[in-house]
């Protein structure tokens, strides 16, 4: 089979496939079987995170379909005060549960701004990249003051900032500070977590197409240069969030969608307000 995935350079000289499958709120009893459905599909790219409880369910489907998936996960700090020593044995036990030759991409899942803050914690992952277990490092949910935090204390540039982002909640500011900084755009809720897909202006765009609204609303997110995760346990989801590439959205249609943006289009977790779990957010 070709593979219709396009690669994504990241700013350290790695390759990201530019599609993804997402496995948050996944049962770790239906993990497995949801990320076996994705890999066969065609699906190469698997994001998780410590504290979606299924690293272990990831790994195991991906070591049974050879290996060969780039596989991200997450760091998240039980308390407000992220420390570098947590951090690092946090990895430890991730590395761990996945059971992989090696992690390709390790975030900060929320910034914190109390105490040594998430600098402490980016450093650690500066410092773990080197290591031979991890190949690439980011962050998720970061502002852009955040990145320059992070870039100013260590000289590091994220390779990506994973955050939500889709037709209702565009985040136009924030890309064009990646641009600036040479950090990948990653979507987190590409589809608005469901909201956008009852749109009218989408489904207009998608019967001229033939495609489905989520079909749609992935080719848009492939179009601007967004590596993005959808996620689904339905089968037939798994395969039609795949079928994304037998078509184009026109310039005007790009721009029919980018009016779509909407300043309390949020949907998902507002980072500038996340509780903190106070306590270990993994398994054993
Ligand atoms: P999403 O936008 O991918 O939406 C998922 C929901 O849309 C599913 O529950 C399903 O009900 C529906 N859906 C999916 N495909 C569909 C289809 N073809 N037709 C109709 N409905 C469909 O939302 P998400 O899961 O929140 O985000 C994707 C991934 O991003 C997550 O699984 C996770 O890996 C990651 N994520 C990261 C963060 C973060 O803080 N970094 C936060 C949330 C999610």
């Amino acid at each position: 089979m070709i593979d219709p995935v396009p690669d994504i350079e990241l700013n350290d000289g790695t390759q990201i496939p530019q599609l993804g499958f997402g496995v948050y709120q996944v049962d770790p009893a239906e993990t497995g079987q949801a990320v076996s459905t994705a890999l066969q599909t065609g699906y190469r790219h698997v994001d998780t995170a410590a504290s979606y409880r299924n690293e272990r369910q990831v790994g195991e489907a991906v070591r049974a379909a050879g290996d060969s998936a780039y596989v991200t996960t997450k760091y998240l700090s039980p308390t407000d005060d992220h420390g570098a020593q947590d951090a690092k044995e946090a990895f430890a036990r991730s590395f761990d549960r996945l059971g992989l030759d090696r992690v390709d991409l390790y975030l900060i899942h929320f910034p914190v701004e109390a105490g040594d803050g998430y600098t402490a914690a980016w450093r650690a992952l500066s410092e773990l990249r080197g290591d031979g277990r991890l190949r690439s490092i980011g962050v998720s949910n970061f502002t852009p003051q955040q990145l320059g935090r992070v870039v100013d204390d260590t000289g590091v540039t994220p390779a990506i900032n994973q955050i939500e982002l889709h037709p209702y909640f565009q985040q136009a500011e924030l890309r064009r500070e990646h641009v600036e900084r040479g950090i990948t755009t990653e979507a987190w809720g590409p589809l608005g977590q469901g909201a956008v897909l009852d749109d009218p202006v989408l489904r207009e765009i998608a019967e001229a197409h033939g495609k489905t609204v989520s079909q749609v609303v992935l080719r848009w997110h492939l179009q601007l240069g967004i590596v993005v995760i959808p996620k689904s346990v339905t089968p037939s989801r798994i395969r039609e969030n795949f079928d994304v590439f037998d078509f184009r959205l026109a310039e005007d249609e790009m721009r029919a969608i980018e009016q779509l943006d909407r300043p309390d289009g949020r949907v998902g977790i507002d980072p500038h307000t996340f509780a903190f779990p106070k306590e270990r957010v993994d398994e054993e």
